[in-house]
């Protein structure tokens, strides 16, 4: 099937063909782990996610892939607060965050490799750029040489001259020209953590690491890079002029960005105070609400965050999953109903086409809602096994390809239900004991322990949960 994604360095989609029809080469800058990410943060996580999920579902075999910055200014200010080592702070973080993303439902990445144990290659890669002549040394300090790179602004189309007039001058005055950036620098006693290099004791500048990294792991030009729009310029910039200059070869064919998710009309960040971590909002909510509502956008698409988008995604994914129980439970007839059997096959392909679109998760959502709305209005009456094989197909596929069709359909209304209450605020401390005793309901009613399926019963009553057994062995629940 033909893909096609939209290219940031030509500003127009193109069709995605790998280097190696075999393998896709995919890099996505990862996060800084000096703290809890934020729900911005996971836009960019999840929409990497659903690259690789796509790509892998269209059938091609994908290597993603995504760092951990563990060496920066924030998690050496971090470690200093705390009186521990940056590496057990950012340790910590990454953590965290590998929790974060599993909550997310988020396939593992083929590597996740961190800045501080790739040091020799981007040490290399740093003598490569001064052997070339795009770099040089100034007191313990390497910078890039940024006239030299003639293609320098390719990515995100700045326009040199007028950069070199925008930046002010460095304060030390180190630099040849102001829009030099920096490669190494050195460490200052108090930072606690450093590196022997040619030019000193120190560390690397943020931007070597990701040309550094992508070429330990993918190679020397890679098919697909990502990240937030923020890190057009100056971050992707640098690094093609990094990576160019050092291989001299093209560094990555196509450049894909996620727009950002805003808060108001503010976007999120730290430094606005206007954060919703991951962790609280799955907490009070879930990870598949959040993915849900990041991907209910299209990811060159601004995101609104307002407690409508939550609302709305419990809906639609209590749609999804009320359908996907009758979808488990129907009991076929030996019927002829090849005209509605060929429509579903119709809507499985266009929602393969929708999704090597560009990755357009909503048109590809609607197509799979008028295949629930069908089976909705079908299950009623007599229905094929071909024709439930075919609904099937269409979940499993959403399943595999966007991460937002779930497995284990019950569990997920059990997690909306308690969504629901956080959303009127009229949570209780009782939720997670209500949750753990639906769970062991389920299986002590499987294996027939009715002595104990009644005691949970009362239990629940006594929290005042009303349970009602379906007759296709499903239960529904809610607070009474
Ligand atoms: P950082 O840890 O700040 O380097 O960010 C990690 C990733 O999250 C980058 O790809 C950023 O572009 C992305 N990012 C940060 N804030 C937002 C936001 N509010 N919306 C979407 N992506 C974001
Ligand atoms: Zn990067």
């Amino acid at each position: 099937m033909e893909i096609k994604v939209f290219n940031n360095l030509t500003r127009q989609k193109e069709i995605f063909k790998p280097i190696d029809p075999n393998i896709v080469l995919f890099y996505s800058c990862g996060p800084t782990t000096y703290n809890f990410l934020h729900v911005g943060n996971a836009r960019a996580l999840v929409v990497a996610d659903l690259f690789h999920r796509t790509l892998k579902s269209l059938g091609l075999n994908v290597k993603f892939v995504r760092n951990y910055t563990d060496v920066d200014d924030k998690i050496l200010e971090a470690a200093k607060q705390r009186g521990i080592h940056p590496k057990v702070h950012a340790d910590e973080f990454i953590r965290e965050c590998a929790i974060d993303m599993e909550c997310l439902g988020m396939l593992p990445a083929t590597v996740t490799p961190t800045v501080s144990e790739s040091m020799p290659e981007i040490i290399s890669m740093i003598e490569e750029l001064i052997k070339n002549g795009y770099a040089y040394v100034v007191n313990g300090e390497v910078y890039y040489d940024v006239p030299k790179f003639k293609e320098y602004g390719k990515l995100s189309k700045v326009v040199l001259e007028s950069l070199q007039h925008g930046i002010r001058v460095d304060v030390d005055g180190q630099k040849k020209n102001p829009s030099d950036f920096v490669l190494w620098k050195p460490a200052k006693p108090e930072e606690g953590w450093s590196w022997d290099s040619p030019w000193g004791k120190g560390r690397p500048g943020w931007h070597i690491e990701c040309s550094a990294m992508a070429r330990k792991h993918l190679g020397k030009t890679i098919d697909l890079h990502h990240g937030g729009v923020d890190l057009i310029f100056p971050h992707h910039e640098n690094e093609i002029a990094q990576s160019e200059a050092a291989n001299g070869c093209p560094f990555c064919h196509n450049w894909a960005h996620n727009e950002f998710l805003n808060f108001g009309s503010e976007k999120m960040s730290k430094s606005l105070g206007n954060v919703v971590t991951i962790r609280a909002f799955t907490e009070s909510f879930s990870g598949a609400i959040l993915r849900h509502i990041l991907l209910a956008v299209h990811y060159r698409s601004k995101l609104d965050w307002t407690e409508d988008s939550i609302s709305k995604a419990i809906g639609e994914i209590a749609r999804i999953h009320d359908c996907a129980l009758l979808v488990a439970n129907a009991i076929p007839k030996d019927i002829d109903d090849h005209t509605e059997v060929e429509s579903v096959k119709n809507s499985f392909k266009v929602m393969q086409e929708e999704l090597a679109n560009d990755f357009n998760v909503p048109a590809a959502m609607g197509t799979f809602f008028g295949v629930i709305k069908d089976f909705n209005r079908r299950v009623t009456g007599d229905i094929s096994k071909s024709y439930i094989d075919e609904v099937k197909k269409c979940f499993n596929f959403m399943r595999d390809a966007t991460g937002l069709v779930h497995d284990h359909a019950d569990t997920i209304l059990v997690e909306l239900n308690v969504a629901r209450k956080h959303l009127s605020g009229t949570s209780s401390d009782n939720d997670e004991e209500v949750l753990l005793l639906l769970e062991e309901r389920k299986v002590v009613r499987a294996t027939k322990n009715y002595k104990r399926s009644d005691e949970i019963r009362n239990r629940l009553n006594e929290l005042g949960v009303v349970v009602k057994d379906n007759p296709d062995a499903t239960a529904t629940w809610s607070y009474k």
